[in-house]
């Protein structure tokens, strides 16, 4: 077979569908619906109607049907937050993450988490991995161990210097506990908390609340680590004032003696030629403490709620595995997975007998990670569950307003509604329109964001 003509790239078959999809009737309608999922690469597909009905009068005030949409179908967005999966949901997601873990820093009013959090004390703390044998990086000094000054880019990073040694077990091992391990750091941590400040557990709870903001992030050597914001509310969470022996200092010593306790381990047993291994933190700990903008700290705010947010949309493929659970070995090479990676999810496979509770093959994507990316304690901000509502609604008070039923209270209406799933994703030409319209909205994003900070700098130069 001949391969189709390409123009900048893109095949004639692609672009023929494009043309006939930008040519057809209700193209605008088509543009309107990708349009508001964001630009979404893989749109789930509805058909059904809503009916709104006055519930005293019995009037009909709205009906809508999928029947005149494109297709018969309303396209709405797939929610991934994986940028592999799709680029625009993960930017929502990213953003929802950054407010997320910005409220619970700085406070936001909209969403009841009061500025005063910002007083409490509070770090960000990086756990990682222990070592599983040397691999290339590039140390302060320069040189790494093989001789190499390498550069930032260069695919060997983090990659071991002596695979035949390189326990890819325990890496995996690692990671398959990282949750577990984490649960139990924290457990230990209140308890460094409440003998620092020469209390029980018990009397802790009543005078402060520890909360967490986490997420997990892949190193390049394929090993998970977390960073978290730790803070100390009142008993009531944030909205209360912490004890006044509640101090930086104390929580940064606590975490300290927590992360290297002997009750913040967990033991594999031997598993046939699988020595007994203790699962445990890294040597390397750091913890900074998290200051108000403009409070000439190198450390902010905003700068947590970036950092943390960027990584809550990259899982692991950053060290090139695959974004979905592995079926067989092969989908390896037509992946051209690395080495180093393939390694470690053989690792998953091999292990995945001795210790079958442990689903290590379920999770070989994930190198053997199978905890969530990002959690946060009850208490830690709003919800990113709370943050998809607030968009919902004001799409609903959109839809409403275009629709002229903003006036109604939601109670004297009556909503009946009836909705199927009827498939998902674009044709080749839809699928290359929609990436455009993502693209124009990232920019137009990008625009105003850069508008409203020279907006805040002029603020800032005239005060
Ligand atoms: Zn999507
Ligand atoms: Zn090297």
């Amino acid at each position: 077979m001949t391969q189709p003509a390409s123009i900048a790239g893109v095949d004639s078959i692609t672009l023929g569908d494009a043309l006939r999809v930008a040519g057809s009737a209700d193209f605008a309608r088509w543009e309107d619906q990708i349009r508001r999922t964001g630009g979404c690469s893989n749109p789930i597909h509805l058909t059904g109607w809503t009916l709104t009905k006055d519930r005293t009068t019995g009037e009909t005030l709205h009906h809508y049907s999928t029947e005149k949409e494109p297709g018969g179908r309303l396209r709405i967005a797939c929610g991934n937050r994986r940028a592999s999966r799709c680029p625009s949901c993960a930017y929502t997601y990213a953003g929802d993450t950054y407010h997320l873990i910005r409220a619970g820093l700085a406070g936001d009013d909209r969403r009841d988490i009061p500025v005063t959090v910002r007083d409490h004390p509070r770090v960000f703390a990086t756990l990682t991995a222990p070592s599983f044998g040397p691999v290339h990086n590039r140390p302060d000094s320069g040189r790494c161990r093989c001789g190499t000054r390498h550069s930032d880019d260069d695919p060997a990073l983090g990659t071991p210097l002596d695979p035949d040694s390189y326990d890819y077990a325990g890496a995996v091992l690692f990671n398959n506990h990282a949750g577990q391990l984490w649960q139990r750091f924290t457990v230990r941590l209140r308890r460094e908390i409440a003998s620092r400040a020469g209390l029980t557990q018990r009397e802790l709870r009543e005078v402060c609340r520890i909360s967490f903001g986490k997420v997990a992030e892949f190193q390049k050597r394929g090993a998970i680590h977390f960073h978290a914001v730790v803070r100390i509310d009142g008993p009531g969470g944030p909205e209360d004032a912490p004890p006044y022996w509640a101090r930086t200092q104390l929580l940064d010593d606590a975490i300290r003696a927590a992360a290297v306790h002997a009750y913040t381990t967990i033991t594999v047993p031997a598993a046939g030629d699988e020595p007994t291994r203790t699962i445990r933190w890294g040597t390397q700990l750091d913890i900074r403490p998290i200051k108000a903008l403009g409070a000439g700290e190198e450390l902010t705010e905003q700068a947590v709620a970036a950092y943390v947010a960027k990584y809550a949309t990259k899982a692991a493929e950053t060290t090139g595995t695959l974004d979905r659970r592995i079926g067989e070995l092969a989908e390896l090479d037509r992946h051209e997975v690395p080495d180093h990676t393939r390694c470690l999810i053989r690792a998953c496979r091999d292990l995945n007998a001795l210790y079958p509770d442990r689903r290590l093959w379920a999770w070989a994507h994930m190198l053997g990670f199978r905890g969530h990316f990002s959690t946060k304690s009850r208490r830690y901000s709003v919800t990113l569950g709370a943050l998809r509502k607030t968009r919902a609604d004001y799409r609903a008070a959109e839809q409403a307003a275009a629709l002229g039923l903003e006036y109604l209270e939601p109670d004297t209406v009556l909503v009946l509604a009836d909705w199927q799933f009827a498939g998902h994703g674009h044709s080749p030409g839809e699928s290359l329109l929609a990436s455009t319209i993502a693209r124009d909205l990232q920019l137009n994003r990008e625009t105003a964001r850069e508008a409203l900070h020279d907006l805040r700098a002029q603020e800032g130069a005239s005060r």
